[in-house]
């Protein structure tokens, strides 16, 4: 059984309350308060030492992922950041590691103007859990759902760049030196495409936030619209960096590694003028990947060839 199998075992149930707009299995959930001009987007992850983040990382590092990677489920939302919760199990107190935590946690809580509201601290393994609040129009929010065939598939950004930082710090690819810094800055501190996200609102017909590798993420989607895709291998937007090391790597640190923190999001055609409106206001960029057709599942191609990745993306309990 794999995450997602033990959460639709176990915990997946109707909602009992009508202000539960949308519950477990996506991004973030949405709750909207009767009377309210805006619904609440909850979303939650927790990091493990020596799971999600390597025993000794720097505090920043973790502080900063830790907030950044649920920052990244409201950006897929489409939700404008609120709040948010912090649950720290800590072996020991260790001043400088939290104060670098802290400066890291609070470092991307600026950029996207979130407030520390509470939390809990007890002692244990090293852990964080942080629960996120955001805000979308009622009925504004970016769903899993939506996708149609004839929609254009979409990413953010580049894809593969946090795979290829992994890969280098555990010594298994050597890139030029330039290339290092990027990679490994796009591993430890993720950019949530939260302004991103929102611009989308009314143009992009799903959306999810690339954290497990686009052939996961795609897939979900894909499976919660009841849609199939194909993507082009040859689009894929890949760095300098990544054109270095693509003779030893090939595509599976782009589809199936995971961390980017981009947006995956589809578009109907007739919106496609308008992504193009606000596309100019983001640096990342906006690259057509592929689109989504009737029937199930997603058809990777490479020129004439079906490319199969050597596994589908990262899962708990996988196997
Ligand atoms: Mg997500």
């Amino acid at each position: 059984m794999d995450e997602f199998g033990l959460i639709e075992q176990y915990f997946r149930r109707p909602a009992r309350r009508s202000e539960v707009v949308l519950g477990v299995g996506d991004d973030a959930a949405l709750v909207a308060l009767r009377g309210a001009q805006r619904t609440l987007a909850v979303t939650t992850d927790t990091l493990i030492e020596g799971v999600h983040f390597a025993a000794g990382a720097p505090g920043f590092d973790v502080g900063y992922k830790a907030l950044a990677v649920n920052v990244s489920d409201l950006a897929a939302m489409g939700a404008r950041p609120l709040a948010f919760l912090l649950n720290l199990s800590l072996p020991r107190i260790d001043p400088m590691w939290l104060a670098g935590f802290r400066d890291g946690l609070f470092t991307l809580a600026d950029a996207v103007s979130l407030d520390l509201i509470g939390g809990d601290t007890v002692r244990g393994p090293l852990a964080i859990t942080i629960t996120a609040l955001g805000t979308t129009a009622p009925g504004g929010a970016l769903t899993r759902t939506g996708a149609r065939a004839g929609d254009r598939v979409y990413v953010s950004g580049l894809l593969g760049e946090a795979a290829l930082g992994l890969l280098a710090r555990s010594g298994h690819l050597s890139l030029p030196s330039e290339f290092q810094a990027p990679v490994l800055a796009r591993l430890d501190r993720p950019l949530p495409r939260i302004e991103e996200g929102q611009a989308l609102v009314g143009i992009a017909s799903s959306a999810i936030d690339v954290s497990d590798g686009l052939v996961a993420d795609l897939g979900h989607v894909l499976k919660a619209s009841g849609v199939g895709a194909e993507i082009d291998l040859r689009r894929l937007p890949l760095s300098r960096a990544y054109d270095a090391a693509f003779a030893t790597v090939g595509y599976d640190p782009a589809l199936v590694f995971g961390d980017d923190y981009e947006l995956c999001f589809t578009v109907p055609p007739e919106r496609t003028p308008a992504l193009a409106g606000i596309a100019p206001r983001f640096a990342c960029g906006f690259h057509y990947i592929g689109d989504i057709v009737a029937g199930r599942g997603l058809v990777l191609r490479n020129g004439q060839d079906i490319y199969a990745p050597a596994r589908s993306g990262y899962n708990h309990f996988d196997g």
